[in-house]
């Protein structure tokens, strides 16, 4: 089999090319146009004008957040009875399933002789986990969820990335922050 091979010339720099400044200067240009426009929209936004026109295409987050889609995989949850005790059933379907292996529940008995356990302790460890979603998908009672639209989990200690079942029951977006305080 012969293998048919189609040169293609470099096209021959000009001495606008070689000089190399026209295009240093264009794109410093562009640079800089930008860098002054958003400049001055930025000090307009903060005296209160001009609020409807963007002063960059960048969102300034923290203060500012952008819609999450509705599917997007955020921290997680446990859902509740409408007793508010949680729904789980200590099955460890999640705990086995977790590739992380992040997810620690001891179970205990329950009072109601129609459910047979409940989770005396249930924790995740933010630290590890790779928001994969299996866990969600392994629960058969629908009971772990990841949609509290949560998104900040940094912490400055590996002890505040462990969310507990309380903090799973109560989602509290500054929950990390409350305990690196603490520390
Ligand atoms: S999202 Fe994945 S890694 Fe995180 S706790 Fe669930 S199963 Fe484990
Ligand atoms: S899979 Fe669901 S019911 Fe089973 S232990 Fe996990 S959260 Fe609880």
């Amino acid at each position: 089999m012969t293998i048919k091979t189609k040169l293609i010339k470099r096209p021959a720099m000009t001495f606008w090319d070689q000089l190399y400044f026209p295009s240093v200067f264009r794109g410093v240009m562009i640079t800089g146009g930008h860098f002054w426009r958003n400049l001055f929209f930025h000090i307009m936004h903060q005296l209160g004008l001009f609020k409807a026109i963007r002063a960059a295409v960048t969102i300034m987050y923290p203060e500012e957040k952008r819609d999450l889609a509705s599917r997007l995989r955020t921290r997680h949850r446990l859902t509740k009875r409408a007793d508010g005790s949680p729904r789980c059933v200590a099955c460890m379907m999640c705990e086995t399933v977790c590739p992380a292996k992040c997810i620690y529940i001891i179970a205990e008995e329950h009072p109601d002789p129609n459910i047979e356990k409940r989770p005396a302790k249930f924790d995740i460890d933010l630290g590890k986990c790779v928001y994969c979603g299996f866990c969600v998908e392994a629960c058969p009672e629908d009971a772990i969820r990841m949609d509290t639209k949560i998104l900040d989990i940094a912490a400055l200690s590996r002890e505040a990335m462990k969310l507990d079942m309380e903090e799973l029951l109560n989602p509290n977006p500054d929950y990390a922050r409350i305990l690196d305080k603490k520390r």
